[in-house]
């Protein structure tokens, strides 16, 4: 999923703060004037200035007060715990929909500065390489977006909840916002006693005060930022047991649910399913979180995958259909989630790993042949790599159009990468190397070259060239196995102003 960002940090006041600290910390470092702040990055290709240099985050501690009204800002309070990496000058985070009030580094006052969608933090004392940042920054988190920003806090009926990949936690609260540094998370909702907040991870009490009520959670797993969720409605919250015991929660507008029971009712077997495949649950709990909202997309924040509420209630979608969406949002929980891109290159292993198993859902469940439907795609691949490139080296997307990174090649054109090793190393090695997948990179990032490598220890051969081709190539290879499968012509791109 897609997300345009313009920059709507407010110009950060270069506060009293510095000065504070220099009689704090003994002025050893007031001569040196401050260098002109810069957006980073962490050099990922299709987004430049994600994610930043030199520290790495081991935990994120979020408040958030909501006022009880989903288009005024809430406040809150982003506490960082970070290792530097380097020696550290300053320090950038990625913040683009918000009022900083104050940043401390260490318990010491920082100034701080924005430029472009990062928020430029210096402290006191520099940092040395090895050492602990401990970041406090005091802020407002904006629901509202203005034009051409899309994601982050999604505005419900009822209240508020998160969609924030690939490029938009960042939108709603102050962080390294790149897949490849994972953190724990807590999160201290407070709302007035109507509603019911709910984030990922599992529940650590609430505390009630005086028409407020606090929600705790804490994450067991470390997380992408742009997997971070927290719901915050007239909602119930239903809890039931999966398999092996699992907690499963789910979290459903209160007047919805017993419409909705049928379908909820359905996750238990579904991961018993996909465990039979792949492995355990990687997590401590699971569950869907329905939302009244017209998002246009599903999204599988950890532990507690997103949907419209649409996609249960609207008539013209049959049953296997949406069972098929809530097993591919279910497998993201292993490949996505547990295991996430090291890049937004590798994409392609979220989106192909996920609509394959959506795919081989629906066709052992007698309602659409796997074949049928790769066939199809088959037909189809040449076009949508002469569109959007390659389905592991996407072309960027169009500056204010990243919706397009999520392009077909990456669903269904990387599902048939998939059933191209299947067809070419054959059904038990394919098995062996999906469990062996999320196994070896539980927990951490991994990327295109760590499955092609794996892919060749698990098959006993060098896959080196059917990769080359398959996941780099401008044309797609021949199958193998169907070698009357034909490929549809590419047709003249559309000229372009
Ligand atoms: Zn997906």
């Amino acid at each position: 999923m897609p997300h345009s960002l313009r920059s709507a940090i407010p110009r950060s006041r270069r506060t009293t703060a510095a000065l504070l600290a220099c009689a704090v910390s003994g002025c050893l470092i007031a001569a040196s004037a401050p260098s002109p702040a810069t957006p980073l990055g962490i050099g990922d290709p299709l987004f430049p200035t994600l994610g930043n240099p030199g520290y790495d985050v081991k935990s994120y501690d979020l408040s958030f007060t909501y006022p009880g009204s989903n288009n005024k800002p809430l406040t809150a309070v982003t506490r960082i715990k970070a290792r530097a990496t380097q020696r550290l000058e300053s320090v950038n985070l990625d913040f683009a929909h918000g009022t900083v009030q104050s940043v401390d580094v260490n318990g010491l006052p920082a100034s701080f500065t924005s430029a472009g969608e990062d928020l430029v933090i210096t402290p006191a004392v520099p940092l040395p390489r090895g050492g602990t940042l401990r970041i406090t920054v005091r802020h407002t988190s904006d629901p509202v977006s203005t034009k051409g920003e899309d994601g982050g806090w999604v505005q419900t009926e009822d209240g508020l909840v998160m969609a924030n990949q690939a490029d938009a936690a960042h939108l709603v609260f102050p962080c390294n916002d790149h897949p490849s540094d994972k953190a724990m998370f807590t999160f201290h909702v407070t709302a007035p006693d109507t509603y019911t907040a709910v984030a990922n991870g599992v529940a650590r009490g609430v505390e009630r005060t005086g028409g407020a009520t606090t929600w705790n959670y804490r994450t067991r797993h470390p997380m992408a930022t742009e997997l971070a969720q927290v719901s915050i409605g007239r909602s119930t919250v239903l809890h039931r047991r999966g398999p092996h015991g699992l907690p499963l929660r789910d979290v459903v507008p209160a007047e919805d649910a017993a419409v909705l029971e049928p379908w909820l009712k359905k996750t238990s077997d579904q991961i018993a399913w996909m465990e039979k495949k792949v492995g355990r649950f990687p997590f401590e709990t699971y569950g869907l979180l329905i939302a009244q909202a017209r998002t246009g997309f599903e999204l599988e924040t950890q532990t507690l995958s997103l949907f419209e509420k649409g996609v249960f209630t609207e008539p013209a979608y049959p049953a296997w259909y949406v069972e098929s969406i809530m097993v591919h949002e279910l497998s993201h929980q292993w490949f996505g989630d547990s295991v996430s891109p090291r890049g937004w290159s590798d994409l392609w292993l979220n989106e192909g790993h996920a609509t394959w198993y959506e795919a081989l859902y629906a066709d052992e469940t007698g309602h659409r042949p796997l074949e049928t439907r790769m066939k199809a795609a088959y037909a189809r691949s040449d076009q949508w790599r002469a569109t959007g490139g390659p389905p592991a080296d996407p072309r960027p997307a169009k500056p204010g159009q990243k919706i397009s990174l999520f392009r077909p090649n990456v669903y269904d054109g990387s599902a048939l990468v998939l059933y191209a090793l299947r067809q070419k190393i054959g059904n038990r090695a394919f098995e062996r190397l999906e469990r062996a997948w999320v196994a070896v990179h539980r927990d951490g990032t991994a990327d295109t070259a760590d499955f092609e490598h794996l892919a060749s220890v698990v098959a006993g051969r060098d896959l080196t060239s059917f990769f080359e081709g398959w996941l780099h190539g401008e044309k797609t290879p021949p199958m193998p196995g169907h070698p009357d499968w034909k490929l549809n012509p590419v047709r003249a791109p559309k000229a372009t102003r």
